[in-house]
This record gives C-alpha cells, structure tokens and sequence, in this order.
C-alpha cells in the first residue's frame, strides 16, 4: 500500500482551520474541554466524518466516536485519534494533530475508495488535558475502567459545574456506554512536546511506551528563630535541611536514570531575618522503570528516617502512582515499520508526557507516532511544528492502520498504480 498517500495540504489547512475554535491574537488557542471552542471543534469533526459516510457515535463522557466499516463484520475495529481540547495557554498542535491525520486517513481511503477488512474508528477523547476538570485523560481512563463514568460526571470546575451538566450544556452528553466499544487496537499521533526528535534530525519517534509518574508532597519541620543570634551549629533550619534532601534525591535519580522535579517549594512565614522554621516542597518523579521509581522512592524514605535530619523532621505523602507504560510490541514495530515504508528517519522513544493511548493500553494493543516539534515547546502558543513533518507523521499513521487493519483485496479500489 506504499502508493497511497496522504495529502498534506488538506491535512494542514485543517489543523489551520481547527485553529480558529478558540485561536488567540498571538497565534495560540484556548479551547478548554466542554467550552463553546470546544463545541464549534466537535461540531467541525462530526460534520467532516459524517460528509465521507462514517457513523457517528458519542458516549456518556462525550468522546466521539466516528466508524468506517470494514469488509469483514466480526473483526473489531482499529481506533486512530487523540484529543481536540487544549490548554488555556495552548498550541495548534496537541492533541489536534492526532484526530485532525486521523480523518486525513478517512478521507485518504475514502477518495481512493479503499475497503479496509477491519473497520475503523476515529476518536476525539473528552478533556485529556486536565485543565478544566480534573484528572487529565479521565474519558480514556473511563473507557478503559480506571474510572467509573459517574465518578468523573461529577467533577467540577472552578465554577462549580459538573462535566455532566457541561456535557448537556453543549450537547455532547452521548447515550452510548463508556467502553462499550472495544478495539482491535489504537494509534495516537502527537507532538513530541521534547527536544529529542529535532535535536537528533529524526522525522518520526517510535514511542515504545510512557514513563511511570509519582508525585509526592513533603514537609520539613525545623523551628523559626533570630537569625542574627542562633549560632549556625545549633539552628533547626527547615531549608536547609530540605535543599540537602532535594540534592541527595537528584542524585538519587540521576544515579537510576530517573527524572526528578521539586516544582514547588515555600517557606511558611518567611522573612529575611528569621531561620526557616518550615518548609512545603512537591517532587515530580518519572522513570519508564518502576524498579528504578521504587529505588528513588526508597531514597525519599530514608531521609525521612536519617538520623542526620533528626532535628528537622521529614514527613512525605505520595498523592499519585500511574505504573509505567509498555506499548504492545506488534503495534510499536507496525510503526517503526511504517516509518521506513514512509521513507522517514525515526527512533524508538519513551513519552514523558501522559496521553490518552497510556490508558487505552490498558484494554488494547496500542502505539504512538511522535512527530518533532520546535524547540521541544508545547502548552504554548509558539508550539509549531512544520506541514511536512504533520504529513510524514499522517503517512506514518495511514500505513501503520493498513497494516494492522489489513485491506481487502477483492474490494474495488487503488490497490495498485
Ligand atoms: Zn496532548
């Protein structure tokens, strides 16, 4: 099927005319999930799915749905999508290149009158940024059990209103049954939202799976008093103390190949003539290893017991455990596969990011396509990435789907040229 191809231009000024839900003057978008943005953007979608005969179908959660039949009735369908909301300060290009190449992919097989044998589904999961309603990616998480639909209905914003009633309020609160809808399997395109395709001049990441994430909150407790006349050896610095901890932890981590972030840290009544009495930090630790998670882990709770920080008391919580993420094998080499058919450079990656595909993975074969992005940026509204390397990341998607999906050969069609 090297022959078919996408068609890139199509595929760009959709991403430029999507842009527009929600586009702010400096060339960002803010489209947050269940907004009227993000109703005009649904309302795009449905239209364009349904002009090249797919049904459409939205579940209790508000994600879309849109199914291209196979030839063969039973097989279950191959799923390509990702999301269309976006941060407040957000790009054209998150979530909106994975759905928007997605129907690129239809329209491709539907021009070139193309039968697929599985069926196909095109997904537009509800609120994967978290922005609004909290947690991030809770459709998938539905979808794929993690959450139960009534739990997530009842979440509110800052304003007090349920997804539920935001649902209604734009007309998205589907009848169909969160993961009812099983898949053969799911493709997500992304940005990569990292540095590493563009400072190496690869075109295309084989995402091989999603780094594990705990979040962690720590306290330090040490005692406020005169800076000018407690002599250094007998204070109670809580700071002190807690800047030892953080750099023994990055070691920690630097040492288990592990990620550690401290992305917030206070001094309760601070004052610059008083010895920090105590102290509220957040560590961010990430890994693709839940070995090299716990081993980090295992530092944070042996400085809690060290007898060096005696004086200073340790307490820690871990609010957040998601385990790390190995995509099925045969869907992660049908992508590196597809990129070589596409005659595009790759490398295999892992995400730090979370995404929607995580949870799918849960309940089916699943892969990610990542293509570079500039400087790495995104939750920006400089997030660019170029119309050449979307089209390569939608031929990348469009060959991966085939392949999986296979085509039927006695369907009438450009098989060949
Ligand atoms: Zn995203």
């Amino acid at each position: 099927m090297q022959n078919l191809s996408v068609n890139g231009d199509r595929l760009w000024s959709t991403i430029m005319e999507t842009a527009s839900f929600g586009g702010t003057p400096d060339g960002g978008v803010r489209r947050l999930a269940l907004s009227e943005e993000d109703r005009q953007v649904r309302d795009w979608l449905v239209a364009a799915c349904e002009a090249i005969g797919c049904s459409v179908h939205v579940d209790r959660l508000g994600s879309i749905f849109a199914f291209r039949p196979g030839s063969d009735e039973t097989a279950l369908p191959v799923a390509m999508g990702s999301h269309l909301d976006t941060q407040p300060t957000g790009g054209k290009f998150d979530g909106v290149l994975g759905v928007l190449a997605g129907l690129e992919v239809l329209r491709t097989l539907e021009e070139r009158n193309v039968r697929t044998r599985h069926p196909l589904v095109l997904v537009n999961w509800t609120n994967e940024e978290g922005s609004r309603f909290a947690p991030a990616m809770m459709a998938s998480g539905v979808h794929a059990g993690v959450f139960t639909p009534e739990e997530i209905l009842a979440r509110t914003d800052r304003d007090g209103m349920t997804v539920g009633s935001a649902l209604a309020s734009i007309g998205y609160d589907g009848p169909m049954a969160p993961g009812a809808l099983s898949f053969d399997s799911m493709f997500e395109l992304h940005i990569e939202q990292g540095p590493i395709l563009e400072a190496e001049e690869k075109s295309v990441g084989v995402v091989t799976g999603v780094q594990g994430m705990r979040w962690f909150r720590l306290e330090v407790e040490g005692q406020a008093a005169h800076a000018g006349t407690t002599p250094m050896d007998l204070r109670r610095d809580a700071l002190m103390a807690a800047t030892e901890m953080m750099l023994e932890i990055r070691d920690a981590a630097i040492e288990h190949g592990a990620l550690a972030t401290f992305g917030t840290l206070s001094v309760e009544n601070g004052s610059q003539n008083v010895i920090p009495g105590k102290v509220y930090l957040t560590l961010d630790l990430r890994s693709p290893d839940n070995d090299h998670l716990d081993a980090v882990e295992s530092v944070v709770v042996s400085l809690a017991k060290d007898p060096r920080f005696a004086r200073t008391p340790v307490r820690y919580e871990c609010i957040w455990r998601k385990s790390p993420v190995t995509f099925d094998r045969a869907c992660v080499e049908i992508v590196a596969q597809s990129a070589e058919a596409a005659g595009a450079s790759s490398r295999p990656i892992v995400s730090g990011a979370g995404h929607d595909a995580a949870y799918v993975a849960d309940i089916a074969p699943t892969a990610m396509i990542f293509v570079p992005c500039h400087d790495g940026l995104s939750h920006n509204p400089a997030e660019s990435t170029t119309s050449q390397q979307c089209t390569i990341g939608a031929q990348v998607l469009l060959n991966a789907v085939l392949s999986r999906a296979g085509v039927d050969e006695a369907a009438p069609g450009a098989i060949t040229e």
